[in-house]
């Protein structure tokens, strides 16, 4: 298994680590080429509207479009916004996941946090379920789901802050800045 990580702007290196420790093989994609060969894709957090703007300079767009048609794609932070249909803000994305997102949706005051979530619901590749510690920065809310995608986390005010369709995941925070495997476990159990 091969997993690629969008590498325009923001954390990739972190996943890169992350995927590294639990044995799999991956590779950075800056270019519509580079998707070849791939069984899954990580986007990472950073802006989302400049990895937009250029994942479209660099024609990735489409590309990344017909690859999740039939592969795996998970969006942390930015990259979920990225992944998503609607933003209510005009900026360029993917839109393959049915989920609403509102961009940076704890004001100033609270730009970043932690906070233990229940993830319950995800315990499939996780094999447990204690609390898990996640990081929000900037981060965006998932306002809304639709077709059949699934929640798998929310914060205790009930706003949605992981999701899943098929083989796409979106995250409003970092799985990849701690040392709690089970997020990405958990999408490397979509990859076809
Ligand atoms: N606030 C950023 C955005 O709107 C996301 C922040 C992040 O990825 N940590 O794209």
């Amino acid at each position: 298994m091969k997993i690629g990580i969008l590498a325009l702007q923001g954390d990739f290196a972190e996943h890169r680590i992350m995927l590294k420790n639990l044995g799999v093989e991956t590779a950075e994609v800056r270019l519509p080429e580079q998707l070849k060969g791939l069984d899954g894709l990580i986007i990472p957090g950073g802006e989302s509207t400049t990895i937009g703007k250029l994942a479209a300079a660099f024609n990735l767009i489409k590309p990344l479009r017909k690859f999740g048609q039939r592969h795996a794609i998970w969006g942390t932070c930015a990259g979920a916004i990225f992944l998503s249909k609607d933003v209510s803000h005009k900026q360029p994305l993917l839109k393959l996941m049915d989920i609403k997102v509102a961009r940076n949706a704890f004001g100033r005051q609270l730009d970043s946090f932690e906070i233990y979530l229940d993830i319950s619901n995800l315990n499939r590749a996780a094999g447990k379920d204690d609390p898990y510690h996640a990081i929000f920065i900037r981060a965006p809310i998932i306002k809304s789901v639709s077709g059949d995608t699934k929640i798998l986390a929310s914060i205790p005010d009930g706003r949605i802050v992981a999701a899943q369709q098929g083989h796409f995941l979106a995250t409003s925070f970092h799985p990849e800045l701690t040392n709690d495997s089970r997020f990405h476990e958990y999408f490397l159990s979509l990859v076809d």
